[in-house]
């Protein structure tokens, strides 16, 4: 392994990386990597391949079409895979997540961000059996909820949001747990909030240990028992479990941008590939230890494993919401607290929640121009109609607002649904482009 050479290995060198890469090496290999590996020889991952690999071709995924009304340009934007394993939609995507947990953080409550890993001996349980991966998940949770239970002496009622991640800084298969966790929680007795000030670290590595070593032998059986006793004799001191500490940005809005960078970021982005040569990919990334650049060169189909073993299994979630911050609880919780935590306010900076952004704020944000201004003269765009590969044009807004101007509205509540005025098949055909004055 070499280091810290990641500009002298590019200089000179004059292949061009980009997102297409990425596709390539699927592309190239997709098939052949599913005969060695019969794991992900299904339905399931050739559609989450091939969503990545036409994410952004406008035959196959389908697009909105703008037209300019000042010039008549028209331009297609290609809708997007919005899946996680594409590195296309990835970076929309933080911004989105990152407003979405914005709003889902309570007003006025300090969090602390939390870091639950396991032993290499145990990752190898969660890689065969994926439907561990939720209980998992529900164990960061009563581990913390227990932490702060007993450090506190009382049942103390927090809230969590937990994300799942299952790639390590290399892209091997690690699963660990991000919690941005409520600092204290809600005294079951007396219902006040009981904040804590301290976090007794030394608590959180044994709590987790023993919890997740006792989900997995209920979980999986007698089969785990001997990396069960392994993990207890090898870690006397517990599991390693890090509190960010301080590098948690205040404010609802950094907080919740913070975390969305562990949330939706695909297993590799594309300036951390350094080449490609049709049999093997180089890549860097930065130990998380030592802090320095490692160069990695793999033969390409264990790098295609490297990507794929961190797609989830169909439908999970992969961010949820426990205790105060669970969905049936939620919004109550948020108008309670608003009410009994103000306090904090004054000591901890106030909260700012991140209101929702549309599209086209989020494309302004994630790369700095207005995706709806012309290419061409500049002026603003009107989204003209939507089409899909299979049904064709499914909303054309400019004919319905021709339709409007020739017809007049259409009736908020027509009388009688039968009695509409039957528009004659030439009144209907609005031709394209469409005259604009
Ligand atoms: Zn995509
Ligand atoms: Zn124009």
């Amino acid at each position: 392994m070499q280091r810290g050479n990641h500009r002298r290995q590019n200089g000179g060198c004059k292949e061009h990386i980009d997102k297409e890469t990425f596709k390539q090496i699927f592309r190239d290999h997709w098939e052949a990597f599913k005969a060695e590996n019969p794991r992900y020889n299904n339905e399931y991952h050739d559609t989450v391949i091939a969503k990545m690999l036409n994410c952004g071709d406008p035959k196959t995924m389908g697009y909105a079409q703008y037209r300019c009304c000042h010039c008549g340009e028209a331009h297609k934007v290609a809708f997007s895979c919005k899946s996680s394993f594409c590195l296309s939609c990835g970076k929309v995507y933080t911004e989105k997540w990152a407003a979405f947990i914005g709003g889902r953080l309570l007003p006025g409550v300090v969090y602390r961000h939390v870091v639950l890993t396991m032993p290499k001996c145990l990752r190898l349980w969660f890689y065969r059996n994926p439907a561990l991966l939720s209980p998992l998940m529900r164990c960061g949770h009563d581990c913390l909820k227990d932490v702060f239970s007993t450090f506190k002496r009382a049942d103390i009622d927090i809230g969590t949001v937990i994300v799942l991640q299952t790639a390590g800084r290399p892209g091997e298969y690690n699963p660990h747990l991000h919690i941005l966790v409520t600092s204290g929680g809600l005294h079951s007795k007396t219902g006040n909030w009981s904040r804590a000030d301290f976090f007794p670290y030394e608590m959180l590595h044994k709590k987790w240990q023993y919890h997740l070593l006792s989900m997995l032998r209920r979980e999986v059986g007698p089969a785990a028992q001997p990396d069960i006793d392994h993990c207890w004799n090898e870690y006397p001191k517990g599991f390693v479990a890090n509190i960010q500490k301080g590098a948690v940005p205040p404010g609802g809005e950094g907080l919740a941008k913070y975390l969305a960078k562990y949330l939706v970021s695909p297993p590799i982005s594309v300036r951390r590939i350094v080449s490609y040569d049709g049999n093997s990919v180089r890549y860097w990334y930065r130990d998380h230890r030592t802090h320095a650049i490692e160069h990695l060169n793999l033969p390409v189909l264990q790098f295609i494993g490297r990507m794929v073993q961190h797609i989830l299994p169909k439908g999970f979630q992969r961010i949820r919401y426990y205790g105060l911050h669970s969905h049936p609880r939620y919004r109550k919780m948020r108008r309670k607290l608003a009410m009994l935590v103000p306090h904090l306010r004054a000591a901890d900076g106030e909260y700012r929640i991140r209101p929702r952004l549309s599209f086209v704020q989020l494309f302004l944000l994630t790369f700095g121009k207005d995706p709806l201004l012309c290419p061409k003269c500049g002026e603003q765009m009107e989204l003209e109609l939507l089409w899909h590969p299979k049904h064709g044009v499914i909303r054309n807004y400019f004919e319905q607002e021709m339709r409007e101007v020739i017809l007049g509205p259409r009736p908020t509540r027509p009388s009688q649904p039968t009695a509409r005025r039957a528009v004659p098949r030439a009144e209907r055909m609005v031709p394209l482009p469409l005259p604009f004055l």
